[in-house]
């Protein structure tokens, strides 16, 4: 609304000639007085107690696009206002009461559009003479007002997003401002003891005093108890007057965390700090949701024990953080036949028992460093991670086993479950998590292999090191290639002297490495299927070394080693009766030697093959008897005929009490069972006495022979028979 330039110009020029116009009849002053009031800006109308217009300036006369306003009352020309009779009524209430109105302001719609009028109705009195007129002013405000509509209208869109955002909102003035380039310390100070709750939202009362909503605003941060939880100070300096998501930490006074993330931004003017503005979000819920997701991908849903990922990363940190001359003890612990408790109690049974293992492997750890976790099925795994002598893990292993070994009472069940431990140290034998589990698992097979409970890793005993996996593909050649020999051991009997028959013992001459002996490669065959290759290979060649010795008239009997995963080939006493069958031999020529341990692994299904075996006429041996755990009761049930007392045993028997005391015992009780005794290991004539005096029916060993290749064996025999004829 505001007048052109132009305009006013010609406003003033149409003045001027009117003022020449009249001057003709108004003395100078007077028209020096129109003059003034035609080029007033303000709109101004001189009314009469009546409320006529008397007279109105030329700003008026454009205002009311009218020139000829002379008699007019505010009812007519007010016909734009929100309420003219109002108007009309209030100045014949100024001229009634002689009381001006000033200042008020009055909204008027023209052409559709918001004008905003200032009016002033100002009673006039003549000197001496009492009222003589109103003089109503009407100032356009219209920009102004626009303008602080537009102001009003942005604070409250400020406030609005204010107070409906999520996060709080906050700001900080200090009651004096600071230099930004003064020491950290002591801008931190002035922040400290100036910096008042300029502006926060409601959020921020929520967020730092949840149940008391009332503002902050205007207090000093000094006072607030939570004003650690707000900003740190220290940081914000250090980071150049600003912060970007900085966590933050907040105990609610029932103790409760909460965790916030705070952005921050000052307000610098010409180097001084004058505010700071904050945003504080809440991420307690979201933080948490993430800790449950976190959790769920490391923990194990039935034992809630760490699985293999938090194990995983838990050992790389050990690792990492290790102190020079500090080991880690790696150990895996699974749970022996435990198949055989899910098949026959049930899977609710299982979990039960897998679910109590962990609070008793805890207690027994209690006071060893150490950490848990569930690696799946029956295995768990712990690392020990403060070692300084290795020989704690010793006892520590033996404590593991004997609590699992405790009973388990589950739905008035009383279950006895006993474990394997395979354990590897780091750094000596292993450098990385895959290889420290490899090797734990390897020791815990070995563990479970010897059923010595605990085992500790030994690259001989990996099926996997890198040599011992090119020797297991050379023995399989080996095999294969018919590269392997037999050598031939006598038996004799003790009471005639008579050789009764021969143990065939497997040969490998190593075209680079030589002689290996098959304490050696026969524990290497046996971790994998290899062996049964094996076993085939020997009762091929033991049946058709037999078939020809019977040819020429040598009537023996042959011994053949046997191993556990043979018993467990499903086709094994078929096999057999086959190469029977083949070399035309009869079962009663041949042995079989079946080691204690062999028997223990896996009883049902080794009595059923061998009572097969027996029915075929084939003999059986306990081998390495002594060495095992062998109770009466089960050997009762065995269909054997021989026990053979472990070399061990033998060896020293007239230098060790106790040895001696052992083959007596063992021969006595065989007796009783009605089975025959073989000693092994008979290295003197004074042993082979003392064994026939205790009533030993059968010897073999280096002091009667050694073993030898079957070309041997006749010259061999028909020695023996010469010297034990003089
Ligand atoms: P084993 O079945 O106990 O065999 C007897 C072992 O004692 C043989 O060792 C034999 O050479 C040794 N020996 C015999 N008399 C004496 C003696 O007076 N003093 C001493 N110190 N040792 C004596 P070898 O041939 O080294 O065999 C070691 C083991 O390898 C055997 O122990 C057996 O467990 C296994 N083995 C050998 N050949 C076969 C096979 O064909 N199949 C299977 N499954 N295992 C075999
Ligand atoms: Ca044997
Ligand atoms: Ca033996």
């Amino acid at each position: 609304m505001k007048d052109s330039y132009q305009k006013r110009k010609e406003r003033e020029a149409a003045a001027i000639s009117h003022s020449n116009h009249i001057r003709r009849h108004e003395n100078a002053e007077q028209c020096y007085s129109r003059f003034l009031f035609d080029t007033l800006r303000t709109a101004v109308l001189y009314l009469d107690q009546w409320g006529r217009i008397r007279s109105a300036n030329a700003m008026a006369k454009q205002l009311f696009q009218n020139d000829d306003l002379a008699g007019k009352t505010a009812l007519e020309i007010l016909g734009y206002w929100d309420n003219p009779i109002h108007v009309h009524q209030e100045v014949l209430s100024v001229a009634r009461t002689g009381q001006s109105v000033i200042g008020l302001v009055e909204k008027v719609v023209i052409d559709g559009q918001e004008r905003w009028f200032q009016t002033d109705k100002i009673a006039v009195e003549n000197a001496g003479h009492g009222f003589s007129g109103i003089v109503f002013t009407l100032d356009d405000i219209t920009s102004l007002k626009q303008h602080q509509l537009s102001l009003v209208k942005s604070e409250a869109s400020y406030r609005a997003f204010v107070e409906n955002s999520k996060d709080a909102i906050w700001r900080l003035d200090l009651t004096s401002s600071i230099s930004i380039d003064l020491p950290v310390e002591d801008i931190a100070n002035h922040i400290n003891q100036t910096a008042v709750i300029g502006d926060s939202n409601n959020i921020f009362s929520r967020l730092y005093a949840s149940c008391d909503c009332s503002r902050f605003n205007g207090r000093y941060l000094e006072t607030l108890p939570f004003r650690d939880a707000v900003i740190n100070i220290n940081t914000l300096i250090n980071n150049g007057f600003q912060l970007h998501d900085e966590p933050m930490i907040y105990e609610t006074n029932n103790g409760e965390h909460r965790y916030f993330k705070v952005s921050v931004q000052s307000i610098i003017e010409q180097g001084q700090l004058i505010s700071i503005w904050g945003v504080t979000t809440d991420i307690t819920e979201r933080k948490r949701y993430v800790e449950r997701l976190e959790y769920q991908s490391t923990h194990d849903i039935l034992t809630g024990l760490p699985n293999r990922t938090l194990l995983q990363r838990t050992v790389n940190q050990k690792m990492e953080a290790l102190a020079e001359g500090k080991k880690l003890v790696f150990m895996i612990i699974d749970l022996d036949s435990f198949k055989d408790v899910n098949d026959t109690l049930g899977h609710d049974v299982g979990d039960r028992i897998i679910q109590e293992i962990g609070p008793r492997i805890a207690h027994t750890l209690k006071d060893t460093p150490s950490f848990l976790a569930r690696l799946g099925g029956d295995e768990f795994a712990i690392l020990l991670t403060d070692v300084s002598d290795e020989s704690q893990v010793e006892s520590i292993s033996r404590s593991l086993l004997h609590c699992i070994r405790q009973y388990f009472y589950i739905s008035k069940l009383e279950v006895e479950i006993r474990a394997s431990i395979g354990v590897v140290i780091y750094p000596d034998q292993a450098n990385d998590f895959s290889t420290l589990l490899r090797y734990a698992d390897v020791a815990m097979y070995c563990a479970k292999h010897d059923m010595s409970g605990v085992a500790y890793y030994d690259s001989e005993k990996d099926p996997h090191s890198p040599k011992r996996l090119s020797l297991m593909s050379e023995l399989g050649k080996a095999i294969r290639g018919n590269d392997l020999t037999l050598y031939f051991q006598p038996k004799i009997c003790l009471g005639d002297k008579r050789m009764v028959g021969v143990e065939a013992l497997a040969r490998w001459i190593h075209p680079t490495m030589g002689f290996i002996s098959p304490s050696e490669f026969v524990p290497l065959a046996e971790m994998t299927d290899l062996i049964n290759d094996m076993t085939y290979w020997v009762l091929n060649e033991s049946l058709r070394q037999l078939s020809e010795w019977r040819k020429r008239s040598l009537n023996l009997s042959v011994a053949v080693n046997i191993s556990a995963r043979n018993l467990s080939q499903n086709d094994f006493c078929l096999m057999v009766k086959e190469l029977l069958e083949r070399h035309n031999v009869p079962a009663t020529c041949l042995e079989l030697e079946i080691t204690e341990s062999t028997i223990m692994k896996n009883m049902e299904k080794t009595l059923q093959v061998l009572k097969e075996l027996n029915d075929m006429g084939i003999d059986l041996s306990i081998d390495d008897f002594g060495t095992g755990y062998s109770s009466l009761a089960y050997l009762k049930r065995l269909p054997v005929k021989r026990l053979k007392i472990d070399y061990s045993f033998v060896i020293n028997m007239l230098e060790s009490e106790q040895d001696q005391i052992i083959v007596n015992s063992t021969i006595n009780m065989a007796h009783n069972l009605g089975l025959l005794v073989v000693a092994e290991g008979v290295e003197s004539q004074e042993v082979m006495k003392c064994l026939g005096d205790m009533q030993c029916e059968q010897a073999q060993g280096f002091y009667i022979a050694k073993p030898m290749p079957s070309e041997d064996l006749e010259q061999w025999l028909f020695q023996y028979q010469l010297d034990n004829a003089s």
